[in-house]
């Protein structure tokens, strides 16, 4: 009769043991392919921190059609946002006040 105690013991226990490692090998791979993705974006967004970071090479930054680098902040402005042109010297409206 002891036996019938142990056997249904020792059937729950055997998957909840196998579950609970193919639980945690789970977590570890998920947090491996988050630590993966945060450095991939990272990566993505080095380039674009590097354009910003160098404002004195503002040729390398693309400008739209309609925009334009103010020459005394080195920000890229809208076309309506243009307060004062010199020759190739631009003047947004916060420079220009
Ligand atoms: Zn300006």
């Amino acid at each position: 009769m002891a036996t019938d105690y142990d056997a249904p013991r020792s059937v729950p226990d055997a998957p909840e043991a196998d579950s609970l490692e193919d639980l945690t090998s789970r977590r570890a791979e998920a947090a491996i392919v988050d630590d993966q993705g945060e450095e991939d974006a990272d990566s993505f967004e080095l380039p674009g921190a590097d354009l910003s970071g160098e404002e004195l090479t503002v040729r390398v930054i693309p400008k739209r059609n309609d925009e334009f680098t103010c020459t005394s902040c080195f920000l890229v402005q809208h076309r309506s946002q243009l307060a004062r042109q010199q020759g190739h010297e631009l003047l947004c409206r916060d420079c220009a006040d």
